[in-house]
């Protein structure tokens, strides 16, 4: 894990509080690193497009190995 940024990686944390993401934020799954990018959606729970993370149902967990929503950190860029 990487850190270029100097202030830790706690900042990056989403911690299941949905109030702090932006619509466009891309987050990633700190267990297998896979990402949800909301421009792309999920075909494996069929989430269209355009569909912010915080918007994501109650039951989607990672479709690569099952965390819960929880787990994923946000990606800066
Ligand atoms: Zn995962």
């Amino acid at each position: 894990m990487t850190d270029s940024s100097g202030l830790g990686f706690s900042g990056g944390s989403f911690g299941g509080d949905l109030s702090k993401l932006a619509d466009t934020s891309i987050l990633e799954c700190k267990i297998c690193w896979w990402q949800y990018d909301p421009a792309i959606g999920d075909e494996y729970w069929q989430i269209p497009p355009g569909t912010p993370f915080s918007r994501l149902p109650d039951h989607w967990s990672c479709p690569n190995c099952d965390g819960h929503r929880a787990e994923f950190m946000v990606v800066d860029n």
